[in-house]
C-alpha cells in the first residue's frame, strides 16, 4: 500500500505547479524534492534556510533564492509527475536528522529524534496505536467509561476502538469538540498552527487557515469522529455528576443525568476522564453583577441572539478570549469598553488571520512527506524552547522586570513590537505594555488587531479596577460611570477546581476533589493513588504554557492509557493504580521545577495558573521530550497492581 504522505498522483500543468509553488514554504519544498529525487545535493548547498522563528515558514530566504529553489523544484516536480508520481524510496535515519536540523537551522539534538519520526510518522505507520489487545472476551469484560468527548475524549475513543475495547464517552453537550463546542465567541481561533494542532494520524491538508476559526475546528472533530465510527458510543447532553469505586467488583459506577433529567448508571473496568481544564466558566464577584439589567453573558456563553449592532458593551476580561473578542465585534458596535485588570504579553504573528491558499493545499495533497515537514517546521520553534526562556535566574537584578538576560531580551522584543503599533499615545503605551515579566502568563499572539481596535475612537481600554455595577454601567473606583447596554464576561475558566464539579470516591470513600485541595496531582498527571483503573487526560500538571500542542500531550497521555489498559486485560490482575510514594515523588519534583519558571515568580500576581496560595499545579514544568519519554509505556513497577 502506498505511503499515505508520499503524495497522492496529479496531471497539473508546469504552469499550474509553477502557480502553487508561489504560495508553498520554500525549504519544505526542498525537503520534499530530496524524498522525490532521494538527492542530499539539494540542501547541501547555497539555497538554504537562514533563521527560524514560530510561524516564520520561508527561513528568511532572500526573493532570489526562493526563486532559484522553485525553479529547481518545478523541474524535479515536473519529471517526477510525468513518471506518475512513483512512491519516493525512504531515506536513511541520518539524511533524515540532517534534514531537521537543516529547516530548522540549529542542531536537533539525537535525544529528540525518535519523538520527532513518530510525531512525522514519515514510514506511513502510526506508532501510537496498539491494535487489538488481549482476547476477544478478556476484552467484552473491560468496558470503559470516557468522560468528555473534546480533543482529548475523542482520541480516547478512537485508541479504544482500535484496541476492540467496549467503551461509552459521556458529552455533556449536544456535540463534539469541548471547548470548541463551546467557544462560539465572535473572533475564536487557534493560536497553535493547524497543521500541527490536529491529530498526527489524520490528514491535514484541508485547513482554510493557518488559525482555524472555531466553526472549522468544530467540524475536523465532527469529521474525524465519524471517520472513526465512534459517534454512535457517545451519549451527548449528559453529564457525568459522579464516579465511585467498587472495592467487591473491581468496577466503577458512573452516575449519568442526560438534558432532561433522566439518570443513569454505567458500570465500568476503567474510567478515563477527559474533561479538560477550562471549561467551568470563572464568573467574577462583582458587586452588583446581577442587577445589570441588559444581556450578560460569558465568553464561552455566547448569546447569539443578542444583536450587538449600535449598542454599547462592556467586556470585563482581555485574556486569550477577550483578546480575540474585541477585535472580531468592534465594527459592529457602537462603543466598546474593555475592563483589563493586567495587561498581556503579546508577540508577531502576521499569519495570525491568513488564509491557506490553494497552492499549500495543492502541495499537502500532492507533494511527498510536504505536510509532515511543514507539521515539523510549525512545531519545532515551540518544542522547549520556550521552556529554556522561563526558567528564573535567582541572581539576575531587577527581578520585577526580568527573571533573566534572556527573558529581558524576549521583554524588549515583545515591547519593541508593541510600542511599534501604538505610536505617539503615551497613555495607551503605558496601558498596553505590562508590569510583570514577559511569558509570565500565557503569553498571546497577533497580527496587530488587538491594538489596532484600541486605538479606534469608539473603544475605550480602562485599566482602573471595577467597583460595582449597576442596572446600566460599570462604575470604577474612581467614580467614573461607564454605560452599558451589554455585559461580556471575558473572564476565564476556573482552572485550579480540577475535574469539579464532579464527584469520585476512591478506594474507602476518598474523595478525589477533598483530597487534592487546591493541590491537584496525579502521577504524570495521569493516575492518583487510591484510585484505581482511573486515568486522566489532561489532568494535574499537563497544562502547556511553553510551547507544543494540547493534541500533542493528549496522545502521549492516551498510549500511556492504553498501555495500563493492555496491562489490566491481557494479564492477571484486576487493578492497577500507582504506588503512593511514586505520586508523591513526581509532584514533588514537579513542584520543585515549576518553581524555578516565570509562571511561579511572585512578581506574577495574577494568573489563572496559581491557587489562591500562588502555587501551580496544573501546569507542565516538563520539556515535551521528557513527557514524551516517560509516557512511551507504563512502568509496571510503578504501579500496586492486584
Ligand atoms: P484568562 O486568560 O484567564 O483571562 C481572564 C481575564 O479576565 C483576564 O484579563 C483577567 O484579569 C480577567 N478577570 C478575571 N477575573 C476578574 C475579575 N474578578 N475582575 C476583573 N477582571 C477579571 O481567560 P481566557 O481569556 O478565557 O483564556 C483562558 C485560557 O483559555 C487561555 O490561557 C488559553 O489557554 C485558552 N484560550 C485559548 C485561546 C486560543 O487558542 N486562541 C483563546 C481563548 C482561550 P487578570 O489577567 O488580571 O487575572
Amino acid at each position: 500500500m502506498r505511503n499515505p504522505h508520499a503524495g497522492s498522483p496529479f496531471e497539473a500543468t508546469d504552469a499550474d505547479v509553477a502557480q502553487a509553488l508561489l504560495d508553498v514554504s520554500v525549504p519544505t519544498l526542498m525537503l520534499s524534492c530530496l524524498h522525490i529525487t532521494g538527492d542530499p545535493s539539494i540542501i547541501r548547498g547555497p539555497l538554504r534556510p537562514a533563521g527560524l522563528f514560530l510561524n516564520e515558514v520561508q527561513g528568511y530566504m532572500s526573493e532570489e533564492d526562493k526563486s532559484d529553489a522553485r525553479a529547481l523544484a518545478l523541474e524535479i516536480i515536473g519529471s517526477w509527475r510525468d513518471q506518475g508520481c512513483p512512491e519516493p524510496a525512504p531515506l536513511s535515519p541520518e539524511l533524515i536528522h540532517e534534514m531537521m536540523s537543516w529547516l530548522v537551522c540549529e542542531d536537533v539534538p539525537t535525544e529528540y529524534v525518535p519523538m520527532l519520526l513518530e510525531e512525522m510518522g514519515l514510514d506511513g505507520t502510526d506508532a501510537r496505536t496498539m491494535g487489538p489487545i488481549g482476547t476477544e472476551s478478556q476484552r467484552a469484560d473491560f468496558p470503559v467509561v470516557v468522560i468528555g468527548c473534546g480533543q482529548s475524549g475523542l482520541l480516547a475513543g478512537i485508541r479504544l476502538a482500535e484496541a476492540g475495547i467496549p467503551f461509552t464517552i459521556v458529552e455533556k453537550n449536544a456535540g463534539v469538540g469541548g471547548t470548541w463546542w463551546e467557544n462560539t465567541y465572535p473572533g475564536a481561533r487557534v493560536d497553535v498552527g493547524n497543521h500541527f494542532y490536529c491529530y498526527s494520524f489524520e490528514p491535514s491538508d484541508h485547513w482554510s487557515r493557518y488559525f482555524a476559526r472555531q466553526p472549522e475546528l468544530q467540524q475536523y472533530f465532527e469529521d474525524v469522529m465519524d471517520r472513526h465510527g465512534i459517534r454512535p458510543h457517545v451519549r451527548f447532553s449528559t453529564e457525568v455528576l459522579g464516579a465511585a469505586w467498587d472495592e467487591e467488583t473491581a468496577t466503577w459506577s458512573v452516575w449519568t443525568q442526560a438534558a432532561d433529567g433522566t439518570q443513569d448508571t454505567l458500570v465500568a473496568r476503567a474510567v478515563i476522564s477527559a474533561v479538560g481544564q477550562l471549561n467551568r466558566p470563572n464568573l467574577p464577584d462583582i458587586p452588583g453583577l446581577d442587577d445589570f439589567a441588559g444581556p450578560a453573558f460569558h465568553s464561552a456563553r455566547w448569546d447569539h441572539s443578542v444583536d450587538l449592532a449600535g449598542t454599547k458593551v462592556a467586556m470585563i476580561g482581555a485574556g486569550a478570549s477577550g483578546f480575540q473578542i474585541a477585535p472580531a465585534i468592534a465594527d459592529a458596535v457602537g462603543h466598546l469598553t474593555i475592563f483589563q485588570r493586567t495587561a498581556q504579553w503579546m508577540f508577531p504573528n502576521p499569519n495570525y488571520h491568513a488564509e491557506v491558499g490553494p497552492g499549500v493545499q495543492w502541495a499537502l495533497r500532492h507533494l511527498p512527506f510536504y505536510g509532515r515537514w511543514y507539521r515539523f517546521l510549525i512545531l519545532w520553534p515551540g518544542c522547549d524552547v520556550g521552556l529554556h526562556a522561563a526558567r528564573i535566574d535567582p541572581d539576575y537584578p531587577d527581578q520585577q522586570r526580568a527573571i533573566s538576560e534572556t527573558n529581558e531580551f524576549t521583554r524588549q522584543m515583545f515591547t519593541e513590537w508593541i510600542t511599534s503599533q501604538i505610536g505617539d499615545d503615551p497613555e495607551l503605551l503605558a496601558n498596553v505594555v505590562p508590569d510583570y515579566p514577559a511569558t509570565g502568563k500565557r503569553t498571546l499572539q497577533d497580527n496587530g488587531s488587538w491594538l489596532t481596535t484600541l486605538t479606534r475612537p469608539h473603544v475605550d481600554l480602562v485599566r482602573t479596577a471595577i467597583d460595582h455595577i449597576e442596572t446600566d454601567a460599570v462604575v470604577t473606583t474612581d467614580g467614573e460611570r461607564h454605560e452599558a447596554d451589554v455585559l461580556v464576561l471575558a473572564t476565564g475558566f476556573q482552572a485550579t477546581r480540577m475535574l469539579a464539579p464532579m464527584t469520585i470516591t476512591g478506594r474507602d470513600g476518598t474523595d478525589l476533589r477533598t483530597m487534592w485541595g487546591e493541590r491537584p496531582f496525579a502521577h504524570l498527571g495521569i493516575t492518583v493513588p487510591g484510585f484505581p483503573n482511573f486515568f486522566m487526560m489532561y489532568g494535574p500538571g499537563t497544562n502547556l504554557a511553553h510551547g507544543g500542542s494540547l493534541i500533542f500531550h493528549s496522545e502521549c497521555q492516551m498510549r500511556y492509557i492504553t498501555g495500563c489498559i493492555e496491562t489490566l486485560v491481557g494479564g492477571e490482575h484486576r487493578t492497577m493504580e500507582p504506588r503512593a510514594e511514586v505520586a508523591a515523588e513526581w509532584h514533588a519534583r514537579s513542584q520543585a521545577e515549576i518553581q524555578t519558571l516565570v509562571w511561579s515568580h511572585p512578581s506574577v500576581t495574577s494568573s489563572f495558573f496559581k491557587n489562591t496560595d500562588g502555587e501551580i499545579h496544573i501546569v507542565s514544568p516538563w520539556r515535551l521530550v521528557d513527557y514524551w519519554t516517560w509516557t512511551n509505556e507504563p512502568d509496571v513497577t510503578e504501579f500496586i497492581l492486584e
